[in-house]
């Protein structure tokens, strides 16, 4: 199972959707680059994906703790 389960997180009074990411692919091309720290996720590590309320298909891949770290905007 690619997707953990949703939560929603709020920061600076922005609503996020919150999943967690085993980090493992279908298809072995796919990457994801970290918007807060810019570095390339690597294969196979659990990671977040969020998204705001402009829906998912503005999700991103972040660092579980660049995540934490992140205060927004989703750009
Ligand atoms: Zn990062």
């Amino acid at each position: 199972m690619l997707y953990g389960a949703k939560r929603t997180e709020n920061k600076r009074g922005v609503e996020y959707t919150v999943q967690t990411h085993s980090g493992n692919a279908a298809e072995d091309t796919k990457t994801w680059t970290c918007p807060f720290c810019r570095i390339l996720i690597s294969k196979g590590t659990p990671h977040v994906v969020a998204w705001d309320e402009r829906g998912s298909d503005g999700r991103r891949h972040f660092h579980s703790e660049c995540w934490k770290k992140f205060q927004g905007p989703m750009l």
